[in-house]
């Protein structure tokens, strides 16, 4: 390697930046263009009663048609929707999409959205909600709004007020993927949540790390003292799920029960409207 390396580098650098800002960019305005075109999907993943296995609800989940990529997954493109500020109008989408469709099912049940922090910083977020569910017909009761603990961090007494608006009107609180984040138990007991959802990575060492074990019984016997009901997220495996049972989980969700899937493939046991939808 000679001296002049280093300069060679700096150029290389550069050029891997540019192509690299240049694919950020096409992916930024395909990503526009996507949500203005409606390229955006939401899939259903259903989440279950742990005791019964009765069918509760579903989570919405989007997706992105990407017209040469094919299907691309959320991981893929909800950080750069939160940089651009795309993550607000990507969000009312989903959420009116979700709203819209679950209030063709059955009505025992209930459709989970996740909301990304980003779109806590919106002063008209409230609104949006409220619009979503009195257009769509969806009674309060039967939405759930995933949150991740990040949002807790920031801003807590405006969100704290912000929850406990959703809560007056019926709207159930999630906190999502718990275990990854900071974690700390205060937010269970500082904020108005009705569901903690415990991290797939907890439930993927729960059959051979009798410390997953220990976790998880806390979290259900803390759950419990603060009157909140606990989900297990990802559960794959029949032991996964005969173990989560014994340790007392309220719900369980994960590939065991159904993976993420469009509208069109969900059956219904009851008639639904939804095939109203379908036929217009
Ligand atoms: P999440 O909210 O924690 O959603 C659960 C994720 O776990 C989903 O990934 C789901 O497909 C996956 N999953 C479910 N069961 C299993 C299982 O048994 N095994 C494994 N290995 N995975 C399972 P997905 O759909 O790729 O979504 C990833 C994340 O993207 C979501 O995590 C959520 O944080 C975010 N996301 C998805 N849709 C939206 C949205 O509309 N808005 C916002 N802000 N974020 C979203
Ligand atoms: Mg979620
Ligand atoms: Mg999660
Ligand atoms: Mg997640």
């Amino acid at each position: 390697r000679s001296k002049s390396s280093g300069r060679n580098c700096f150029t290389i650098y550069d050029k891997a930046m540019s192509a690299e800002l240049e694919a950020r960019s096409t992916l930024e305005g395909d990503l526009r263009d996507a949500i203005a075109r409606c390229q955006l999907e939401v899939h259903y993943q259903p989440f279950v009663d742990a005791l019964s296995g009765t069918r509760r609800g579903f989570e919405a989940l989007v997706r992105w048609r990407h017209p040469t990529r094919g299907l691309i997954a959320p991981d893929q493109f909800i950080p750069l929707a939160e940089e651009t500020g795309l993550i607000v109008p990507l969000g009312e989408f989903v959420l009116r999409r979700a709203c819209a469709d679950a209030a063709g099912w059955p009505s025992d049940l209930a459709v989970a959205v996740n909301l990304s922090p980003i779109q806590f910083k919106e002063a008209e977020l409230f609104e949006m909600i409220s619009a979503a569910l009195a257009d769509s017909g969806l009674p309060p009761q039967r939405l759930e709004i995933e949150i991740t603990e990040s949002v807790l961090l920031e801003r807590g007494v405006e969100n704290h007020a912000f929850m406990e608006r959703l809560k007056s009107i019926g709207i159930a609180l999630a906190l999502d993927d718990f275990g990854t984040g900071y974690s700390s138990l205060s937010y269970l007991t500082a904020f108005p949540f009705d569901k903690i959802k415990i991290d797939k990575s907890f439930i993927r060492n729960l059959t051979h790390q009798p410390r997953s074990s220990a976790i998880i019984s806390s979290i259900v016997t803390l759950a419990r003292g603060l009157d909140m009901s606990v989900t297990a997220e990802g559960v794959e495996t029949r032991e996964e799920y005969e173990r989560l049972k014994a340790l007392g989980v309220n719900f369980a969700q994960g590939y065991l029960f159904g993976r993420p899937q469009p509208i069109e493939r969900i059956l219904f046991d009851a008639p639904a409207k939804s095939s109203q939808r379908d036929a217009a």
